[in-house]
């Protein structure tokens, strides 16, 4: 084994030492941090990520760039009373975190008709979709409790190829929809012809998954990413 590798033991991936370029907040209890990318990705990937010598378990995040900048970033909520991410928080360039190497199936098709649903972080896969190119029309559905946690907002507004819904629920903005995000997919007519990719709090996606198919979308059409 190499020097500063270690064994990530519940899946066998190999965990690599990254340095820390970046740490930034984003809005009140969320940030991003942006380290040394050592492997290609897809975009819609994921890297298991924790800091060295501190005991803690690795924990899985969503890239949130591009596949072929230098760096990747993850955007990340405080868990206050979480292991990993204050710790994280409090990291500076320079730094170093241990990463495992890029994983994941939760992919899409940039050529095909697609729909994004996502609350909360769970906009990060879009982000890394988003900036490495579409060439087909696409709707994302972000559900989010105040604009400012409208992660990504400008990057997708200025996508002409992409749809963009943004459900906001304790804020009022005539900009966007005034409630839960499924509450937004209750009263939409979702196309029968795109591939849905789910992403974010297992409660979100059961309820979209089921609002779906009783729509008429067909189960196999329907693929998730949960954040558990
Ligand atoms: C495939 C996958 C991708 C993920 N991608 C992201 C991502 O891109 N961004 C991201 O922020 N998280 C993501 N997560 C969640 C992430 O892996 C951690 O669970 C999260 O960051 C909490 O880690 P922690 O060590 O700080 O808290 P832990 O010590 O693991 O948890 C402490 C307590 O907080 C609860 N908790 C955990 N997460 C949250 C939360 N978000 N809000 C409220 N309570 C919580 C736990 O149930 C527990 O009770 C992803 C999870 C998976 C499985």
């Amino acid at each position: 084994m190499a020097r500063g590798e270690t064994i990530f033991e519940k899946s066998n991936d190999t965990l690599h030492r990254v340095a820390v370029r970046a740490v930034r907040d984003v809005a009140p209890d969320a940030m991003i941090i942006e380290f040394d990318r050592t492997a290609g990705f897809h975009a819609g990937q994921t890297v298991a990520l924790t800091i060295p010598d501190s005991g803690i378990d690795p924990r899985w995040y969503s890239i949130a760039s591009a596949p072929t900048e230098p760096v990747i970033r993850v955007l990340f909520d405080i868990v206050h009373d979480g292991a990993l991410t204050p710790r994280l928080a409090r990291l500076h360039p320079g730094d170093y975190l241990l990463a495992s190497l890029p994983r994941g199936s939760f992919t899409d098709d940039p050529t095909r008709r697609s729909a994004w649903i996502a609350n909360g972080t769970g906009v990060a896969p879009f982000i890394s979709m988003v900036c490495a190119g579409i060439s087909a029309p696409k709707t994302l559905i972000h559900g989010s409790r105040t604009v400012e946690r409208l992660f990504g907002r400008k990057l997708f507004e200025a996508v002409p190829l992409l749809e963009y819904v943004a459900c906001v629920t304790r804020e009022r903005d005539d900009r966007f929809f005034a409630g839960r995000l499924t509450e937004y997919v209750e009263q939409w007519d979702p196309p029968l012809d795109a591939r849905y990719l789910l992403c974010g709090s297992a409660g979100m996606i059961v309820t979209v998954r089921d609002i779906l198919i009783a729509k008429g979308v067909g189960f196999t059409d329907i693929v998730a990413e949960t954040y558990f």
